[in-house]
């Protein structure tokens, strides 16, 4: 039997798994079928291709070394691959593939009918612990975040992380061949894509902010989280290598919950969470609310409030920044993305499925499971979500989180002569000292917005 191995969201030589099984019983050749039109289909960020394709040459070029030939496969749908599957297959003599599982309803839907073709050997590369093992006693899947935590925990406490060795040895040059039809823009370059680059991210961040992270994390301005989603969400790198990393500085951080180091990894369970949820529920990746009693919230129809919210120009600074963040370089910080989407569904009453879209198109971390977790966070209709009647008041959060406005200064330049004091609503300041007319009109009054959405999720 010829194995080989399909790259998918794993896009990793070191740390896995999955490859070096397949690597182990023989394997030389390696697939990657470039679904472009499918991906458009999911609102994929151009951002976020032009980082999958940087990263498929380092891949190739790495593979080369070891004698292993990466097959990058031009392809459209996920509904043509069977085709084009076996046709590869057969044209290369293999007749089975060693795959990391994606656990979205059209990838699983994908999975399903490829291996009506080809012997499949699907792995949870993806995560650290797989779905359908961290469940209640009545073998349930969570509905609250903190017992899940308590139970994956109990899965993995005592438990020494790994890096799996490689049992290749390099004996080639690099020369993994650019495919003719990439089109790398190097919209993605503030991300580098070769391992060192990004071991050496990864390293500084254990060694130099791990410890403050619980401090520092919800503070825009400070460079206090990792900025490691966008390796995750491409399987560059996976929680596993990251928490065999922290435990070399932190042997016991998963037996101290307490300790502001496990902060991060609680980061790391959250992301498992919403994963398990998808694969639970998988109607959450068909745009159902997981909370089917808010299905009757009557979302307001208004392209031009939701217009003003992509680029902007809410005349709420920290909202304006965040979104401005977000359109200039593809990310968005966490505290930031829990502002503008409350925002958005709460005061403006606009479906989360919209800022759940918007966010796909534009990250260069785009994910479902996450993307869709954290949206129906905010929304109040998702699992272990935020209560409804809890609705961000954007200045509070903007004078908590971004005290002396130096994020809103960065990318708000309208207001970069605003005292601190009045930053975080300047439209008196503006209207008394000049300026007004450069930056948005406040798009919603807060304290009435705030009694609309109540209203509106009561019903
Ligand atoms: P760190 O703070 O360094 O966290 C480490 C890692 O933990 C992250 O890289 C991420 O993989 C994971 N993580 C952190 N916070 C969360 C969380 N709340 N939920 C799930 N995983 C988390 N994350 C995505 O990866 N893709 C998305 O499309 C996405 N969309 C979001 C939409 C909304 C409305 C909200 C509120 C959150 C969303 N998140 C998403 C989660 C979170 O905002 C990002 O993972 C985080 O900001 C990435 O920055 P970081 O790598 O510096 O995070």
């Amino acid at each position: 039997m010829k194995t080989a191995f399909w790259f998918r969201r794993d896009l990793r030589v070191y740390g896995n798994e999955a490859l070096i099984e397949a690597v182990n019983e023989g394997a030389r050749d390696a697939l990657f079928f470039y679904c472009k039109s499918q991906w458009q289909s999911h609102r994929v960020a151009s951002i976020q291709l032009d980082l999958l394709e940087r990263r498929l040459l380092e891949l190739g070029n790495q593979l080369s070394e070891f004698g292993i030939t990466l097959h990058i496969i031009e392809a459209t749908t996920f509904a043509e691959l069977p085709e084009q599957l076996q046709t590869v297959c057969d044209d290369n003599g293999i007749d089975c593939l060693y795959a990391n599982k994606e656990y979205e309803v059209n990838e699983v839907a994908r999975d399903e009918a490829c291996a009506t073709v080809i012997t499949l050997k699907l792995f949870d590369g993806d995560l650290v612990a797989k779905p359908g093992s961290v469940l209640t006693g009545s073998g349930e899947m969570f509905k609250v975040f903190t017992p899940f935590k308590k139970a994956w925990l109990k899965l993995f406490v005592g438990q020494q992380f790994h890096f799996p060795s490689w049992p290749l040895d390099k004996q080639h040059d690099a020369n993994f061949k650019k495919p003719a039809f990439f089109q790398i823009t190097n919209e993605s370059e503030k991300w580098p894509a070769d391992d060192n680059a990004i071991v050496t991210i990864v390293n500084r961040f254990i060694k130099n902010k791990l410890a403050d992270y619980q401090d520092d994390r919800d503070f825009p301005a400070i460079k206090g989280t990792s900025g490691l989603s966008p390796y995750l969400a491409l399987g560059i790198i996976s929680p596993k290598q990251l928490i065999a990393q922290i435990q070399l500085h932190y042997p016991e951080v998963l037996e101290n919950p307490s300790k502001p180091e496990f902060c991060w990894v609680n980061e790391l369970i959250w992301r498992e969470f919403y994963r398990h949820l998808i694969v639970a529920y998988p109607r959450l990746c068909k745009g159902f609310n997981f909370n089917d009693k808010y299905n009757a919230i009557r979302w307001r129809d208004d392209n031009q409030a939701f217009e003003l919210w992509c680029n902007g120009q809410t005349g709420y600074p920290i909202v304006d920044a965040a979104m401005r963040q977000l359109n200039k370089t593809g990310w968005m910080h966490n505290r930031l993305r829990m502002i503008v989407a409350s925002f958005l569904t709460k005061h403006l009453l606009i479906d989360w499925r919209e800022g759940e879209a918007y966010f796909m198109s534009k990250l260069i971390d785009g994910d479902l499971a996450s993307n869709n977790g954290g949206w129906q966070w905010a929304a109040s209709t998702g699992c272990d979500a935020q209560p409804y009647f809890r609705i961000f008041n954007p200045i509070t959060q903007s004078e908590k989180f971004d005290p002396d406005g130096s994020f809103i200064r960065t990318y708000v330049p309208e207001l970069k002569n605003v005292p601190a004091k009045h930053i975080h609503f300047p439209h008196d300041y503006l209207a008394a000292f000049g300026g007004n007319d450069d930056y948005a009109e406040p798009l919603v009054e807060h304290k009435e917005a705030r009694a609309r959405a109540l209203d509106a999720f009561k019903v």
